[in-house]
């Protein structure tokens, strides 16, 4: 081991052994190289994608040193200068190798061999002709990208015409013969109608935009009238009724007996009063329970129980015998809410 490196250094310290090495490695290089040195009329040089190539010959043309350097050209690969070049001495001949380019062009994909360098020459080679506004990524004069994807998005416009509803606006009127809490309408509201020309921007078939061009009115709109009652006092018989609100209520009936109220009723109300006449159930988001009310053709009462069924605007009313109940039936009304 030790006089092995001693061996070494010897041989690395002696000056003509460094020469001899030096000498060894350039030769190395060479051979990396091919040269090819024949009698020829020229010297010339040869560079492509895989090799270096000195050359001695008597070749008319590029095309010919190119075959005696062996460099056999694609269909989409090229020589500079071309293979119908005549040779001159000390030439140096480039080929470039054709690789694949992607050309996604509005969503169809087509794969081009080719040796060009820039996105606008590979899309000419293939023949890609471009609308004013259609759009290359990356643009025509950059390199294609090392995955060889070019993208086109193709840039369309078309006039649309579309037809577009006119909404009515809603005018509200107070009515001093309506009672308060209820509206009326007096007129109904209709819808206009205009006709609209859009110029609408596609790209790839798929709208980006679009801008208004013209605008024709078909139909004017006609505004909705509301009645908007305000009427807070109102004379049933004898009685001069003052209410907050109104509501329009359909009503039904029913008495504390078994039939009405189930086979645990104990004549006892949601609130704790006695079932009986003037006592009605409500739904409390409409009619709050506790209310002191005034019903049309059964007369003032307290919102004093709920229900099952009593929901949104509907109440339930209390008699005191089963027939009077039946006698009722069902009847659309208005309760007048006092308090
Ligand atoms: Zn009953």
């Amino acid at each position: 081991m030790k006089r092995w490196a001693q061996a070494t250094r010897r041989l690395v310290e002696t000056p003509w052994r460094l020469v001899f090495i030096a000498l060894s490695c350039f030769s190395l290089l060479a051979a990396s190289c091919a040269l090819i040195a024949g009698s020829g009329t020229y010297t010339v040089t040869v560079t492509a994608w895989d090799r270096y190539v000195r050359l001695g010959t008597s070749a008319a043309t590029v095309g010919d040193a190119l075959k005696e350097a062996n460099v056999v050209l694609g269909p989409n690969d090229y020589s500079f200068p071309t293979p119908e070049a005549p040779l001159t001495q000390g030439l140096d001949i480039k080929v470039v190798r054709a690789s694949l380019a992607f050309i996604n062009d509005g969503g169809r994909i087509r794969a081009i061999e080719t040796a060009k360098d820039t996105v606008g020459e590979i899309l000419s080679q293939a023949g890609v002709e471009l609308g004013p506004e259609d759009a290359v990524i990356p643009p025509a004069e950059e390199r294609v990208p090392d995955d060889g994807r070019i993208r086109i998005v193709r840039v369309t416009y078309a006039d649309v015409i579309e037809e577009e509803v006119i909404p009515y606006t809603v005018e509200r009127r107070s009515d001093g013969s309506l009672e308060a809490g209820l509206v009326r309408t007096l007129t109904a509201g209709k819808e206009g109608l205009a006709r609209v020309e859009y110029s609408v921007r596609y790209e790839d078939g798929v709208e980006v935009s679009r801008q208004e061009v013209s605008r024709e009115l078909v139909r004017e709109p006609s505004p909705q009238v509301l009645l908007v009652g305000t009427l807070q006092e109102v004379t049933r018989g004898s009685d001069n009724i003052r209410f907050n609100k109104a509501i329009e209520v359909v009503a039904t009936a029913y008495c504390p007996c078994v039939k009405c109220c189930g086979p645990y009723a104990n004549g006892y109300t949601h609130t704790g009063l006695v079932a009986e006449k003037g006592v009605i159930a409500v739904d409390p988001r409409v009619i709050p329970l506790g209310s002191r009310v005034y019903v049309d053709g059964y007369g003032f009462a307290v919102a004093g129980d709920t229900g099952g069924a009593i929901k949104g605007s509907r109440v339930d009313l209390c008699f005191s015998t089963h027939e009077e109940a039946l006698a009722w039936g069902m009847k659309r009304v208005k309760v007048y809410v006092i308090e």
